[in-house]
């Protein structure tokens, strides 16, 4: 899904990615033939399974780059709510906004349904606050959603990938 942040993306540093297709062929596909987007590419439309990937990193000094990820490690867990379980960022980010700052914006900080609740550290994720259930963080983010949609007219789309119906 080409994760990425802080800048960077995975595609970045791709070279070429060894998939199978649903017919069971071996391909070897180059990041561009992979469309990879925003936390998307055609592993996800073309149901691929990736067997193999080969990876560029470029050679740098050791302290510069533990110093960089400590740097990172530390943002992190500054705005991220580390502390409570969560799918990571919950919507992904609307063209030319911030969902975090829509869904603070429409007054939904801290907002609970059941166990479920808008962390009120970062309002771009939903976290298990306390026993949530895979119904009450749909019907958070389903609500979320609406409000934002009626408010601002931006549609919120989730970044996290859901099984079932809830
Ligand atoms: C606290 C937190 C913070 C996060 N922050 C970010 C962030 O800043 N940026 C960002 O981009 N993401 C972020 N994420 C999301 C995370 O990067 C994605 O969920 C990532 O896909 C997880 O990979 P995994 O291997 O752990 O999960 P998995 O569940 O193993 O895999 C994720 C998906 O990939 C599929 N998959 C797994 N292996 C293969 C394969 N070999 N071939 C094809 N498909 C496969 C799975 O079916 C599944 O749909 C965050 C998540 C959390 C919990």
């Amino acid at each position: 899904m080409n994760a990425g942040a802080y800048g960077g993306e995975l595609k970045d540093v791709l070279v070429n990615v060894t998939v199978m297709d649903r017919e069971g062929n071996i391909l070897k596909k180059t990041p561009e033939e992979l469309c990879m987007g925003y936390r998307t590419s055609s592993v996800l439309s073309e149901e691929y399974v990736v067997l193999e990937a080969e990876i560029n990193l470029e050679k740098g000094d050791r302290r510069l780059i533990r110093a960089r990820m400590d740097d990172l490690a530390a943002r992190r867990r500054e705005k991220q709510p580390l502390e409570y379980p969560s799918a990571g960022s919950t919507f992904k980010r609307p063209e030319g906004y911030f969902a975090g700052k829509l869904i603070d914006d429409a007054g939904l900080r801290g907002f609970r349904v059941g166990g479920a609740q808008v962390a009120e550290k970062h309002c771009g994720f939903v976290i298990n606050r306390e026993q949530a259930t895979a119904a009450d963080v749909m019907e958070l983010c389903r609500r979320v959603s609406g409000a934002v949609k009626e408010q601002f007219g931006v549609e919120l789309e989730m970044e996290v990938k859901t099984i079932g119906n809830f």
